[in-house]
């Protein structure tokens, strides 16, 4: 058994004019397909085959180059694909709205938290949300295809939402205007699906 590329349950240029149809594309058909191969080539034949991704993330030997980056790839774009939608945006409600609350003082205090993560990740890499036991939520940014599932990375925790800040994520429509594309990131966020990992990880 190994892994395979999810399909995406939207078109290429339904997140637009956010994100345009070109970077879903190549995004989806060529880097998160290239980290799925990779991932499946470093595990075949090791004890690491037929566990889960995250059973494989969580209890990986950072040491292990391959996995670490074509693991960790593979676990972020399958999250990354999920926590966006077209039918995106606004606020969150309910438990999670009040745990954002509880935990940051407001939504937009997480907002900025969350957007600073992301623009001031230094290179490529991703920012979080994380939830761990009992509710409790945090933001963190990580470098490359790191995120917070693996041992000592990040601030730990259950990745519930995140944005690739790599280049190749908004480089064709955004240039070299980071913040515009992370500002324009929470217009496709599908908060149905962050409450729905919120629960299942808290
Ligand atoms: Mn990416």
């Amino acid at each position: 058994m190994s892994f395979e590329l999810p399909a995406l349950k939207y078109a290429f240029n339904a997140l637009e004019p956010n994100i345009d149809a070109r970077t879903m594309e190549i995004h989806h058909g060529k880097h998160h397909a290239g980290y799925t191969n990779n991932l499946n080539a470093a595990i075949e034949g090791t004890a690491m085959a037929g566990k889960s991704i995250e059973a494989i993330l969580e209890n990986l030997d950072m040491n292990n180059k391959a996995v670490r980056n074509n693991g960790g790839g593979y676990y972020n774009h399958c999250l990354f694909w999920e926590v966006m939608s077209p039918n995106g945006g606004g606020n969150p409600s309910g438990a999670l709205a009040k745990a954002i609350d509880d935990s940051f003082g407001s939504f937009d205090a997480f907002k900025e938290k969350f957007s600073n993560a992301a623009k001031t990740q230094f290179g490529s890499g991703w920012a979080w949300l994380c939830v761990h036991k009992g509710g409790k939520l945090d933001v963190c940014g990580t470098p490359n295809q790191d995120n917070p599932l693996m041992p000592g990375i990040g601030c730990g925790g259950t990745p519930i939402l995140g944005i690739d800040v790599w280049e190749h994520a908004y480089y064709l429509n955004y240039q070299n205007r980071r913040p515009d594309y992370v500002s324009s990131f929470f217009n496709v966020i599908n908060w149905n699906e962050v409450a729905s990992r919120f629960e299942a990880g808290k």
